[in-house]
């Protein structure tokens, strides 16, 4: 079943791009979600534009597709390809936590969006060490309760990734960890996807 996904992309996408991106897909299943989720999510390139431009990919957890966008993506010979392999595998990175997050986590419908809660905090802490081979547990509270004047108030937690760092994940992480900083000191671990080094 896997290889009709990975066929029929590369037959949209040209190359060897499918089993590039299904590859990619079950790894990550199997060694971040211990395979509570799989890989066959059909993957839809498009050169529409985003609703949010800053984003590169999208999942839509009613149709249960991965959608990437515009400048991941170009056209050619009449189709569309990749540009960048590498950012194409971080977008799915995302893109499946947040569908292990829903998938096997409930979902949320916080109003503060899919990225300020606990169950998108486990998903890319289990997703870490494949996607960034480095150990976040312990690193997304980024939100601490202090007692000031008899009241009880959040503060940000210093010792946490932020929330914007979190909402960026992996990228934000992979960017921090090559400016060498220190809330990842001793955090490396083995695992790390061959294809992301
Ligand atoms: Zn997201």
């Amino acid at each position: 079943m896997i290889q009709d996904f990975k066929n029929a992309a590369n037959l949209f996408y040209g190359e060897s791009l499918g089993d590039l991106m299904y590859g990619f897909l079950q790894e990550l299943c199997e060694k971040a979600f211990n395979n509570k989720v799989n890989a066959e999510v059909p993957i839809v390139m498009t050169t529409a534009q985003s609703a949010y431009n800053r984003f590169s990919g999208w999942y839509n957890s009613e149709s249960h597709t991965i959608e990437l966008v515009n400048h991941l993506c170009k056209s050619s010979k009449g189709g569309l390809v990749a540009k960048d392999n590498k950012e194409i595998l971080l977008t799915l990175a995302h893109e499946f936590c947040h569908l292990y997050q829903f998938k096997a986590l409930g979902g949320t419908n916080s109003k503060r969006g899919p990225h300020r809660c606990k169950n998108w905090y486990e998903s890319i802490t289990l997703a870490s060490p494949f996607v960034c081979g480095v150990d976040i547990s312990g690193l997304c509270k980024p939100l601490k309760s202090v007692r000031e004047n008899g009241k009880i108030r959040k503060v940000s937690n210093e010792k946490s990734l932020t929330e914007s760092e979190l909402t960026h994940w992996p990228r934000s992480i992979i960017e921090l960890l090559r400016q060498g900083d220190e809330r990842f000191k001793d955090r490396a671990v083995e695992g790390l996807c061959e294809l992301l080094i």
